[in-house]
């Protein structure tokens, strides 16, 4: 696709304009138009199947798009010849299964994209991840296998080896719905000490107490369609979408 907008003067650190996905005759996403300011944390909410989870995996181009644009700051990566790794390498995102790699340490789990993708060496590799693992609490388990930790100790390593990439936004997918609910209040510990920290995320949640104290703006899906989108207090407080009302009576 070839771009049609061109990048703003101060861009977004995040922009789509006009997204589209179908699998098959099943539309998931309908001109989708969105922004993630810098700094700022979106929460994204809806039904299952809304297409929240396809619109997170087109924006790290897990998923193509079939129509639309995405920018990721100045860098259209929908442009023809746009380089995919480069981008996804800007962006660190974090799923429901932590798809940590059980035959290695924490640690190397963290390193391993460091090493590899960045080409960094061991020991500067080691400093970061050690950096990063403290920061989520979990320095004293680097080297641990990730079977030794609980499901939110693993999921907070899946934070920290994002985060050691040095992502320019975060994408969360549900991060906290596997895990027992005793452990959820950890990784939501550390999401919310990274929003107020500055980073630019992304979040799709069904924890709507997260949505409504850590998000700047939450963002309402329903069938593919970005339905509503507004500050935490609105969306809550003041819906007025009969889609949005209804899917609020249910999850509150
Ligand atoms: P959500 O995350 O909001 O629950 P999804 O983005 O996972 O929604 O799914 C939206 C729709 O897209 C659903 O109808 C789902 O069945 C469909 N879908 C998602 N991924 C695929 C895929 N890889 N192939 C075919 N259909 C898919
Ligand atoms: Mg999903």
């Amino acid at each position: 696709m070839t771009p049609v907008t061109k990048a703003p003067v101060t861009p977004a650190a995040l922009q789509t304009t006009g997204l589209g996905k179908s699998y098959g005759q099943n539309t998931v996403l309908r001109d989708i138009t969105l922004d993630v300011q810098r700094g700022e944390t979106l929460c994204l909410i809806g039904p299952s199947g809304s297409g929240k989870s396809t619109l997170l995996k087109c924006l790290n181009l897990l998923e193509a798009p079939d129509a639309g644009e995405i920018w990721l700051g100045e860098t259209c990566l929908t442009a023809p010849g746009a380089d995919v790794d480069a981008a996804r390498a800007r962006i660190g995102m974090v799923f429901q299964h932590f798809n940590l790699f059980p035959h290695m340490s924490v640690e190397r789990n963290v390193t391993l994209a460091l090493t590899s993708v960045k080409g960094m060496g061991r020991e500067q590799a080691r400093q970061i991840a050690l950096r990063q693992l403290e920061a989520v609490g979990l320095a004293a388990f680097a080297d641990r296998r990730p079977a030794q930790l609980s499901g939110g100790q693993q999921q907070r390593v899946a934070i920290a080896r994002a985060l050691a990439m040095e992502p320019e936004l975060m994408l969360f997918d549900e991060a906290t719905s596997a895990l027992d609910p005793e452990l959820v209040k950890d990784v939501l510990a550390v999401m919310r000490d990274l929003a107020s920290g500055g980073m630019t995320m992304a979040v799709v949640t069904h924890e709507m107490g997260f949505a409504r104290e850590a998000a700047d703006r939450v963002a309402f899906m329903c069938d593919g369609r970005l339905a509503e989108i507004d500050t935490p207090d609105r969306i809550f407080e003041r819906a007025d979408h009969p889609r949005l009302r209804q899917f609020l009576s249910q999850v509150l």
